[in-house]
C-alpha cells in the first residue's frame, strides 16, 4: 500500500473515470491526511459534475500543468486485486472499450455511488450431499486436472449431457476449498437453471457468493464483497461474475462454455469465456471450459494445442442414450405444427403418467397475420420486423421493440378475413390442450416465466409430478433435470438449415443436442422425436446419429474453407442514428480512416444497411472488419479509433465496436 504525504513525491492519481473517452485521468490527492491506493474508489470532479472512478497508478509527475483535485478517496484499501487491474487494462484494448466505462460495468450499481455496505454476518449452508463414487472417466479428469492446480491451464471438458461434468466441477472444487482458496463458477442465466445453485448448497457447508443482474442491488453489492474479501470460498454467477475480484482463486470453470449469453450484447461487449482465459493466465490459474456441445472457437483452441482435451464419453449413473426418430413432414396433415405420429406418442407418454416436453424455438401465437386477399400483413413501424400474435393479451406484439396493438377484426385494406399464419408456444399449447383436456400442461417462454419465481413454480410443478407436458423455447433447453421426462418433441427447427448466419447451423447442432439431453435422464429410456421437411439433410444426421465431434470436424471443416472464424479475427462496427443514411456515412467515414491507415490486411465489408435495418425508431448499419491475423485489425482499429475520437460526426452517432462478433445484426 503506498501512503501519500505532501513530502512525499508521489501525489498524483490516474483515474478510469466513467466516460466515454479512452484514457484515463490525472488528479491531485484530495488532501494530506488522505491515503491514496491503487485500486480504491475515488470521487472526482469531471466537468460540471462529480463522478466515481477508480485509482489505476500513482505517479509524481503530469504532462497536465494545472491539476485538479479529487474529492474524495472512498476506500481505505483496494477493491482490485493488481491481477484485476491488470485483466481491466487488456480488456480494454482488446475490446476497445473506454476503461473507465469498464471498472462502472464492474462494480454492483450499489457500489457504483460513494455507499459502502455493512457485510452480514455469513452462515453456512447445511450440506446434506455426499461425494459419488466416481467412474473411470470421471477419475482421469480430476486426476488430470488437479496436476494444474496452482498454475494456469485450460480444458475443455468435452462431456456428453448427463456424463457427469458437474460432480467432477465439485469434487474439483472441494479441493481447492480445502487448499483454502476460491473456486469461481460463471452458468449461463442462473434464473433458467435454481437446479445447479442448489446442488452447490447441498453439497458445500460453505458460504456461496450468488452474482447476477436480478438479485437486489443491495444484496448483489453484499454478494460482491463477499467474494472480494475472500468469505465467499465459492462464487457462482452469470458473466458479470467473471469481473469480480477475488483475493485468492484456485480454479475457474465456465459450464456450457458454447452459451451465448457469455457474450455481452450491449455496451462494454466483451465475452466472459474468452476473458477468463485471459485472467486465469493472470491469477496463475487453471480454467475448465464444460459443455457437451464444444464451440467451434473451443474447438480451434484444442486443436492448437491451447486446451487440453478430455472426454467424458459416457452417460453417468443408469441414464442411456435417447432413442431419436426423425418425422418427414412434407405432404402430411400437421394440427399447429404438430404430426399425428407425435400426438400419438405424447398419448402413450401421458398413459403410462411421463412427461412429454415439446421444444420450439418461438413465443406467441402466430408469427404472422396477413390477409389472403390482398396480401396485407401488420409489420411493426418502427421495425423491420413482423408482428406476433399473443393470445394471452389477444395483441401484435413486436419482440424487437415494445410496440403492440389489437389484432384488427378485418384486414384493414380490403376487409377480409385475417389469418394467423405459422407456429408459436401458445399455439401449440392450444392445440395440446384441446387433444389432451386432462393433461395439466406448462408452457415457459419469456411471457409465461419472465421472473425468476415465475420459473421456479412451474420448475417445481414439473418436479413434483404436477405437469404432463411442457412446452418451452430455449429456456429449457439447457440445464434442466427432469427425472420422469421420456419424450421431447421438436418442432420448426428447419428455418436454421437455411439461415444466412454461417453461426446458425453450429447453433441448431448444440440446441438439437441439448434438448435430446432433457430427456431420460434416470433409469427410463428417452425418446427425442424430430419434426422436419429435411429429412435427408446430412447436416441433421452427423448431429443427430453420429458423434457431436463428426459435426464438429465438418463445420470446421467448411469455416476453414470459407476463411470465416476462428480461422480469422472478426470485429463489427455497429451505428445507428435517427436519420436514415447518417450512420452509414459515420462508418463510410470510419473505413476510409482505416484505409487510409494503410493496412492492407485488413479487410472492410461495407459499410451495409443492418440485416434489420429499422429497429426501435433508429436506422442501423454495420461495417464488419476482417483479417488473418488479430494484431493487424487491433491495430488498425486502435489507429482508426483515436482519431474517430475527435470528429464531431462520433458524438452524434449511437456506435459500438464488436469484438469477435457472434450476431451479426
Ligand atoms: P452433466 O453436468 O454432465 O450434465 P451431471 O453432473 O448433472 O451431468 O450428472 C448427471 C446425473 O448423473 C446426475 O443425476 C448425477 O447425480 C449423476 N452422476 C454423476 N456422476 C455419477 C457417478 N459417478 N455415479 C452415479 N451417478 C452419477
Ligand atoms: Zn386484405
Ligand atoms: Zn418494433
Amino acid at each position: 500500500m503506498t501512503i501519500i504525504s505532501p513530502h512525499t513525491t508521489k501525489h498524483i492519481i490516474k483515474v478510469a473515470v466513467p466516460t466515454p473517452v479512452r484514457r484515463t485521468f490525472d488528479y491531485l490527492v484530495p488532501d494530506s491526511s488522505t491515503r491514496a491506493v491503487v485500486g480504491a474508489r475515488a470521487l472526482v470532479p469531471f466537468g460540471k459534475r462529480t463522478l466515481c472512478g477508480v485509482i489505476v497508478q500513482i505517479c509524481d509527475s503530469s504532462p497536465i500543468a494545472k491539476l485538479k483535485h479529487a474529492l474524495e478517496i472512498l476506500d481505505s484499501s483496494p477493491l482490485y486485486t493488481p491481477q484485476m487491474l491488470k485483466l481491466f487494462t487488456w480488456a480494454s484494448n482488446y475490446y476497445h472499450y473506454p476503461i473507465g466505462m469498464m471498472y462502472a460495468a464492474s462494480i454492483p450499481p450499489y457500489l457504483r455511488k460513494k455507499q459502502n455496505v455493512d457485510l452480514p454476518e455469513t452462515n453456512n449452508n447445511t450440506a446434506t450431499d455426499t461425494p459419488l463414487k466416481l467412474n473411470d472417466e470421471q477419475k482421469t479428469a480430476i486426476n488430470r486436472i488437479q496436476t494444474h492446480f496452482n498454475k494456469f491451464a485450460a480444458f475443455l471438458l468435452d462431456g456428453v449431457t448427463g456424463s457427469g461434468k458437474t460432480e467432477v466441477y465439485m469434487q474439483l472444487i472441494e479441493q481447492v476449498i480445502n487448499q483454502g482458496k476460491q473456486a469461481l463458477i460463471l452458468v449461463p442465466e442462473i434464473n433458467l437453471t435454481p437446479q445447479t445453485l442448489q446442488r452447490f448448497k447441498d453439497r458445500f457447508a460453505v458460504p456461496i457468493a450468488v452474482l447476477h443482474s436480478q438479485v437486489s442491488e443491495k444484496q448483489r453489492a453484499i454478494h460482491w464483497l463477499q467474494a472480494k474479501n475472500g468469505v465467499a470460498p465459492i462464487v457462482l454467477g452469470t458473466r458479470l461474475a467473471a469481473l469480480t475480484p477475488l483475493p485468492n482463486p484456485g480454479l475457474i470453470i465456465v459450464d456450457e462454455e458454447h452459451d451465448l449469453s457469455f457474450k455481452q450484447q450491449e455496451r462494454f461487449r466483451y465475452s466472459a469465456r474468452d476473458l477468463i482465459i485471459k485472467r486465469g493466465q493472470l491469477e496463475d490459474c487453471p480454467v475448465i471450459l464444460g459443455t457437451a456441445t464444444p464451440s467451434l472457437e473451443s474447438w480451434h483452441n484444442v486443436k492448437q494445442n491451447r486446451y487440453q482435451h478430455i472426454c467424458l464419453t459416457k452417460r453417468a449413473g443408469k441414464a442411456v442414450a435417447p432413442e431419436i426418430e426423425i418425422i418427414d413432414t412434407r405432404h402430411k396433415k400437421l394440427d399447429s405444427g404438430l404430426s399425428n405420429h407425435l400426438l400419438h406418442q405424447i398419448e402413450l407418454r401421458l398413459k403410462n403418467n411421463e412427461q412429454v416436453l415439446i421444444f420450439i424455438n418461438r413465443r406467441g401465437y402466430a408469427p404472422v397475420a396477413m390477409c389472403f386477399n390482398c396480401g396485407w400483413h401488420q409489420s411493426c413501424k418502427r421495425c423491420d420486423s413482423n408482428m406476433i400474435y399473443h393470445t394471452s393479451c389477444m395483441q401484435l406484439r413486436c419482440h424487437h421493440c415494445a410496440s403492440q396493438m389489437p389484432l384488427p377484426q378485418q384486414c384493414p385494406s380490403c376487409n377480409t378475413e385475417i389469418n394467423l399464419l405459422g407456429i408459436g408456444t401458445q399455439r401449440i399449447e392450444e392445440c395440446l390442450s384441446k387433444h389432451f383436456p386432462k393433461a395439466t400442461i406448462a408452457r415457459v417462454d419469456k411471457d409465461s416465466a419472465g421472473t425468476k419465481a415465475k420459473l421456479q413454480n412451474i420448475l417445481d410443478d414439473v418436479n413434483s409430478g404436477k405437469v404432463d407436458i411442457l412446452i418451452g423455447t430455449q429456456m429449457l433447453a439447457k440445464g434442466h433435470h427432469f427425472p420422469n421426462l421420456t419424450l421431447v418433441g421438436v418442432v420448426d427447427i428447419d428455418q436454421a438449415l437455411y439461415s444466412a448466419d454461417f453461426r446458425a447451423v453450429e447453433r441448431l447442432g448444440q440446441q438439437l443436442t441439448q434438448v435430446a439431453g432433457r430427456t431420460g435422464r434416470e433409469d427410463k429410456k428417452g425418446q427425442v422425436i424430430l419434426q422436419t421437411t429435411q429429412p435427408e439433410h446430412p447436416i441433421l444426421h452427423l448431429i443427430l446419429f453420429h458423434d457431436y465431434h463428426s459435426f464438429l470436424d465438418k463445420i470446421y471443416a467448411e469455416r476453414h474453407a470459407a476463411q470465416l472464424p476462428p480461422f480469422n479475427a472478426q470485429v463489427l462496427l455497429r451505428a445507428e442514428t435517427k436519420k436514415p443514411q447518417e450512420a452509414q456515412n459515420f462508418l463510410q467515414m470510419t473505413k476510409d480512416t482505416l484505409t487510409k491507415g494503410g493496412m492492407q490486411s485488413v479487410s472492410c465489408f461495407g459499410p451495409i444497411p443492418a440485416p434489420m435495418e429499422k429497429r426501435q425508431g433508429f436506422y442501423r448499419a454495420q461495417l464488419l472488419l476482417q483479417a488473418s491475423t488479430r494484431k493487424d485489425l487491433q491495430q488498425a482499429l486502435h489507429h482508426a479509433l483515436h482519431k474517430l475520437e475527435g470528429e464531431k460526426l462520433s458524438t452524434k452517432v449511437r456506435w459500438t465496436v464488436d469484438v469477435d462478433p457472434l450476431e451479426l445484426y
